[in-house]
């Protein structure tokens, strides 16, 4: 009896935890996998279309498996790395950020296209997205890199967002992509360039290989974090080397349940790895896609893991913490 009333104390108290007012930090989040239909139809009525028919995305819906993200992907792609029309999609994230009291978030962005340079793309970019943060959010940007194709492309691009970062205008450098048979270490000429440059790295990795994949991405890749990490647990020289370094994970559990990269949400390592005093954090990946946001990651992890508003709390500094921008221009709770 008392067990009973025990519980359903701690139930009431989890139903009751307000989770959009929770202060959040966001790190992992790319901006080609933020649009849903109900945004695209407002963008449409205030005359800011986005060219991707609504219907069809809602078709593309829901995602249950790496073949349907695929197929979502193929539907939202808007076939350029011009980054001209995302600025609306952008802009109306960065209000539900907000809304969300998400006081910091970092967007994973593809290294403008069709601008009249790459580095006055980025600034036009980046301004026009950070007009909405109304000093109660504050948006960076992250150039993203698939792991595909040649040492040589990769360096390419390594070496434009090296000049991105030395110019201000982007915060580091995440590599993301399939890591079956695209493995770190053939790019490790890039990405100690990027590294020797002082350009701060994340790889995604664990996501759909196992342990190696990670060993891989730490010996050859100089990662300060890693996205996703669920491989990381089959491994325990690998857990260690996490929680001995306090190597940031970007955890994304919405996004590996929908995506299949692990089968049932029970069986996400957050709470172990939060347990065994990993540094981890909790982001959306591609919120459009998955169809969440960071108050249904909280919610979830509340529900059906358990965490306590101090917990949370925890996963937020660990973010903050993990932060590619060192300077802070808005006030974030607990920090002065
Ligand atoms: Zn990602």
């Amino acid at each position: 009896m008392r067990e009973s009333c025990r519980w359903n104390a701690i139930g009431w108290e989890r139903h009751a935890l307000d989770i959009t007012s929770l202060p959040k930090v966001e790190l992992h989040c790319h901006y080609d996998g933020i649009v849903d239909p109900a945004m695209l139809r407002a963008l449409c009525a205030a005359g800011e279309p986005f060219p991707v028919p609504a219907d069809d995305l809602e078709a593309a819906l829901p995602v249950r498996g790496l073949d349907d993200f695929m197929r979502w992907f193929a539907v939202a792609d808007v076939g350029s790395m011009d980054l001209r029309p995302f600025v609306p999609v952008l802009q109306a994230h960065v209000d539900r950020l907000r809304a969300q009291n998400v006081q910091y978030a970092e967007i994973y962005t593809s290294i403008p296209r069709g601008s009249p340079d790459t580095a006055e793309g980025m600034r036009r970019f980046a301004e026009s997205v950070r007009e909405r943060e109304a000093g109660e959010t504050q948006i960076e940007f992250v150039i993203q890199i698939g792991r595909g194709g040649a040492p040589e492309r990769l360096q390419a691009k390594v070496e434009e967002a090296t000049a991105l970062h030395a110019a201000g205008l982007v915060v580091g450098i995440a590599i993301a992509g399939p890591e079956q048979d695209h493995p770190i270490r053939p790019h490790t000429r890039a990405m100690r360039f990027a590294h020797d440059a002082g350009v701060p790295i994340e790889i995604h990795a664990g996501e759909w290989c196992g342990a190696e994949s990670v060993w891989d991405a730490l010996e050859y890749g100089y990662p300060s974090r890693v996205g996703h990490g669920v491989a990381i647990f089959e491994d325990e020289a690998l857990v260690r080397r996490f929680r001995d370094e306090q190597i940031h994970i970007e955890m994304c559990p919405s996004s590996n349940v929908a995506t299949g990269s692990v089968e049932r949400l029970s069986d996400h390592p957050i709470r172990r790895a939060f347990d065994m005093g990993l540094n981890v954090g909790v982001n959306t990946d591609d919120p459009g896609a998955f169809m969440c946001s960071m108050d249904s990651e909280y919610r979830l992890l509340v529900d059906e893991f358990g965490f306590t508003a101090e917990e949370l709390d925890v996963l937020r500094r660990n973010a903050l913490g993990a932060r590619f921008q060192p300077t802070l221009r808005v006030p974030i709770d607990g920090v002065d």
